[in-house]
C-alpha cells in the first residue's frame, strides 16, 4: 500500500509505458526533468495525508478505516466542504495543479450514477463500482477520470462523425468484456495515475450506444499510448539551475490518451450502453468538479504573496496604490473560494447515500475562475514591473563577466539580495507566462468545461420566470 510521497514515486517506477514527449520515446518518466515535477506535485498530497490526517484523509464506511481524501466516498456536508479546504492547501503548498481531483469527483459522480442506473436498468454497476473503489483505496492508487474527447466537428454527435473514433467506443463486445478506441484530450495528471476511468463527455442519443461506456483501465494496459502536452517554457526544465523555472519542484501535467483497441473485462465496466445516463453522469461530475477550482484559490495565495514580495523588494510596500492592488487581488481570490466553498456547504444527499455539491453554486465558481485569476495575473505582473519579462538568465548572473554587474544592478532595496528579488519575479513568470501559467490561467478558462459551458448551466437554474413574479409582484402588475 502507498503511504508516503516516496512510496507513491516508487510505485511509478519500471511501469513501461508508452509516453512521448518532444518527439521521443520517453524511458522512464519519474526519471524525466519536464516530467518529474508533476509527479513531485502528487507526492505532496500523500505527505499533505501522512502530515495532516484531518486535512487529507476520510473515514470510509466503504473500507471500515480511513483512507485518503481524494478516494472517498463523501458521507456527510462536512465530507465536501473538507474536499475544497484540502485542495486550497495542496494550492498553497505546490503552485500548480496537484492532478488528483478529477478521479475524486469522477469517484463521487459515479458512485450515485451507477446506483440510479441499477434502480432504472436492473444493472449489476453500483457493486461492481463499490469493489473498483474499495480496491482503489486499500492500495491507495491515483485515480484519473478521463471525459474530454477530440469531438472532430463540433456540430456532430459521436455517430455523426465522418471518423468514429473521434469519441472514445466500444469496437468489439466479447463474453468477457469490450474493446475500447478513441483518445482522450487534455488528461490531467494521467501518466501520473495507476487508473484511469473512462467517461462519456455529453449528452448522448439512443444512435450513440456504443459511446456510452464508462471503464476503468490500468494505465500500463497493453494499446495504451501517452503523448505529453508542451508547457509553455517547459525545457527550461532540462537546462540545470533552479531559478530560471520560477517553481522548480513542482508543475502540473496534461497529456493526450490514445486508446488503441485496449480491452476493458466486465467487472470494470460502469456503464455500457445506458445513453440517457451520460448527461446525467456529465452534469453531476462537473457539478463536483467545478467547484474543486477554489484549487486555484490556493495558487492565489501564493500569487499575492510573490506580488507582495516583489513590491516589498522594491521598496514600494508602503505605497497606497500597491496595498490597494494586493486588496484587490485578495477580494477576487476569496470571491472564487467563497462561491465554491458555499457550493461545497450547500450539499445535499443523493438516491445512493453520498453528498453533492450545489449546481448553481459550483458553476458560478467555475465561472469567476475564468476571469478572476487573469485580472491576478495583471495586477501581480504591474507589481512585479517589467523586470518579469526582460530579467536575463541565471546562466548570466553565474557568468564571472556579467554576474556581479547583474547582482550591482539589479539589487533594489537595501538588504535584499538581487538573487532574492531574482526568484520571486521568476516565480511570478512561472505562474502568469511560464509553466504553471498553464495551470493557473489556461486551465482555468478551459478546465472542468469552457466558460460557456458554465453559461448554460447557470441559464438552465437561474430562474428567471420566478424572478420576473417577484418583480411583478412588488410593481403592481397583475398576471
Ligand atoms: Fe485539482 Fe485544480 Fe488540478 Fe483540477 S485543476 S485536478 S481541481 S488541482
Ligand atoms: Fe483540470
Amino acid at each position: 500500500m502507498i503511504v508516503t510521497g516516496a512510496d507513491y514515486v516508487a510505485s511509478l517506477r519500471g511501469r513501461n509505458l508508452r509516453v512521448f514527449l518532444l518527439g521521443e520515446r520517453v524511458a522512464e518518466p519519474v526519471d524525466h526533468p519536464i516530467i518529474r515535477p508533476s509527479i513531485n506535485a502528487v507526492a505532496r498530497t500523500y505527505d499533505l495525508a501522512v502530515e495532516h490526517p484531518e486535512l487529507a484523509t476520510a473515514w470510509s464506511t466503504l473500507s471500515g478505516r480511513p483512507v485518503n481524501r481524494f478516494l472517498h466516498v463523501t458521507e456527510s456536508v462536512a465530507d465536501v466542504v473538507a474536499q475544497n479546504r484540502m485542495q486550497r492547501r495542496l494550492g498553497q503548498l505546490t503552485g500548480t495543479c496537484f492532478q488528483r481531483c478529477v478521479g475524486m469527483d469522477a469517484i463521487n459522480s459515479l458512485f450515485s450514477v451507477t446506483f440510479e442506473m441499477d434502480q432504472a436498468h436492473a444493472t449489476p454497476y453500483h457493486g461492481r463500482f463499490r469493489r473498483f473503489i474499495a480496491n482503489m483505496q486499500q492500495e491507495n492508487f491515483v485515480v484519473g477520470g478521463a471525459m474530454t474527447d477530440p469531438k472532430g466537428d463540433r456540430s456532430q454527435g459521436p455517430s455523426e462523425q465522418a471518423d468514429p473514433d473521434l469519441f472514445v467506443r466500444v469496437v468489439e463486445r466479447r463474453p468477457d468484456g469490450v474493446v475500447l478506441r478513441g483518445a482522450k484530450m487534455h488528461q490531467t495528471g494521467c501518466i501520473n495515475s495507476h487508473w484511469i476511468v473512462v467517461m462519456p463527455t455529453m449528452r448522448l442519443g439512443p444512435a450513440d450506444r456504443d459511446y456510452a461506456v464508462v471503464g476503468a483501465i490500468p494505465v500500463d494496459a497493453p494499446g495504451l499510448t501517452f503523448i505529453y502536452g508542451r508547457q509553455s517554457c517547459d525545457t527550461r526544465a532540462l537546462e540545470g539551475g533552479d531559478i530560471d523555472q520560477g517553481n522548480a519542484r513542482y508543475s502540473g501535467q496534461e497529456a493526450m490518451i490514445l486508446i488503441d483497441d485496449v480491452f476493458v473485462p466486465t467487472e470494470r465496466l460502469f456503464m455500457d450502453g445506458e445513453t440517457e445516463f451520460a448527461a446525467t453522469l456529465v452534469e453531476r461530475f462537473t457539478a463536483y468538479h467545478r467547484r474543486s477550482y477554489v484549487c486555484k484559490t490556493g495558487l492565489g495565495d501564493v500569487l499575492i504573496g510573490a506580488a507582495a514580495l516583489a513590491a516589498d523588494y522594491s521598496g514600494v510596500a508602503g505605497a497606497s496604490h500597491v496595498r490597494d492592488k494586493l486588496v484587490e487581488m485578495a477580494h477576487l481570490n476569496e470571491t472564487i473560494y467563497g462561491a465554491g466553498i458555499a457550493s461545497s456547504h450547500e450539499s445535499h444527499a443523493t438516491a445512493a447515500g453520498n453528498f453533492e455539491p450545489d449546481d448553481l453554486l459550483a458553476n458560478v465558481c467555475k465561472h469567476n475562475v475564468t476571469r478572476f485569476p487573469y485580472e491576478m495575473a495583471r495586477l501581480a505582473q504591474d507589481l512585479a514591473g517589467g523586470v518579469v519579462a526582460t530579467l536575463p538568465s541565471e546562466k548570466d548572473f553565474d557568468n564571472p563577466e556579467t554576474g556581479p554587474l547583474l547582482r550591482k544592478y539589479l539589487k533594489a532595496r537595501e538588504g535584499v539580495p538581487a538573487e532574492a528579488r531574482a526568484r520571486i519575479t521568476r516565480l511570478i513568470e512561472n505562474m502568469t507566462l511560464g509553466r504553471n501559467a498553464v495551470g493557473y490561467l489556461t486551465e482555468s478558462m478551459h478546465g472542468a468545461g469552457s466558460p460557456q459551458a458554465q453559461r448554460i448551466q447557470i441559464a438552465r437554474q437561474m430562474g428567471l420566470e420566478e424572478k420576473k413574479q417577484l418583480a411583478k409582484r412588488l410593481a403592481g402588475i397583475p398576471d
